[in-house]
């Protein structure tokens, strides 16, 4: 496709965004870019959230959200910080924490750093248990697990009363169609925006819910942010059935543009508020007291699993 001008000034443009059916400049894909993210923020947030934790990991999807979602809250005046889960991924984590820091920076805000090694293991004991059979559940989706409990325990401890990912529209497909084929549907409730926080459940939002995870990539590329190049040297790979739906949908989407956040929208805004959930009842994990849906919690389980094994190991 020849080159076109901007849509708005009429300058040579960058960016050709099929949803929007336009082409922008740089300067005119970022302000695009940032009014996409504020209506998303305008319609379902809370006008005063109260303070934020903006959990970011170096990649693309968390760096766009950092930039795009620190100017509403500077704005709004919301007071926020930097939050970075490092897992102790030899190699990575401190990789990863330096451009976190470096992005934060740029922005005048702290990055505060919740460790999983204070809990007494690290993501390279759970992928050695993985590797030699100990524990018989892929890596990633313990990882994923780790990652909601720390970032939710920490910003309780540290009263923060909202935590945000950078979960994307890919993310968003990829769970929507796997809890329809599964049958769970309650899992389909979480995929809202914002969730509200209740006892020791703080809320959680996910602002770029109905952005492309290109999109994303195309604004850290616009405003010259930067980003972890590195990969998990813990990914797999492996495609799942999450993956594979979401492919499926993204590719229907090239040919019939805007399709998926069409998906995406109804998906929150009309079928989510008709699934009425049966009053499950959270329990208070009898270790570490945070709200679980068992007792002991996941992450307790998990805790208490691998320290049992590592120290069966050293003897
Ligand atoms: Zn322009
Ligand atoms: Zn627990």
């Amino acid at each position: 496709m020849p080159r076109g001008k901007c849509r708005v000034c009429g300058r040579e443009a960058e960016y050709w965004v099929p949803w929007a059916n336009a082409w922008f400049c740089r300067d005119h894909y970022i302000e695009y870019y940032n009014r996409r993210i504020k209506r998303v923020w305008d319609k379902y947030f809370p006008n005063d959230p109260g303070d934020t934790l903006i959990a970011v990991s170096g990649g693309k999807d968390s760096v766009a959200l950092l930039y795009s979602v620190s100017k509403i809250l500077m704005e709004k005046g919301v007071r926020h910080n930097v939050l970075f889960i490092d897992l102790g991924i030899p190699g990575y984590s401190d990789e990863s924490l330096k451009i976190v820091k470096w992005n934060a920076g740029r922005l005048g805000l702290n990055v505060e750093v919740a460790r999983l090694e204070d809990y007494g293991f690290t993501l390279r004991d759970i992928h050695r248990l993985v590797k030699t059979r100990r524990i018989r559940r892929p890596v990633c989706s313990i990882c994923g697990m780790i990652k909601r409990y720390l970032m939710n325990r920490y910003a309780y401890e540290h009263g923060y009363s909202l935590v945000l990912t950078g979960h994307n529209l890919d993310d968003m497909i990829g769970f929507t169609l796997a809890s329809l084929v599964s049958g769970r549907i309650e899992d389909l409730v979480k995929l809202r925006p914002y969730v509200e926080g209740h006892d020791r459940l703080v809320a959680r939002g996910k602002p770029l819910l109905f952005t492309y995870g290109v999109e994303n990539k195309w604004y850290v590329e616009a405003i010259g942010a930067r980003i972890v190049e590195a990969v998990c040297p813990y990914r797999t790979g492996e495609s799942s059935v999450n993956t594979e739906l979401r492919d499926a949908v993204l590719s229907v989407d090239k040919k019939h543009p805007g399709l998926a956040i069409l998906m995406a929208r109804n998906t929150v805004d009309k079928l989510i508020p008709r699934i009425r959930l049966p009053g499950k009842t959270l329990v208070r994990c009898s270790v570490c007291g945070y709200p679980s849906s068992s007792d002991p919690c996941g992450f307790c389980r998990l805790r208490e699993k691998v320290s049992r094994l590592l120290s069966s190991k050293k003897k």
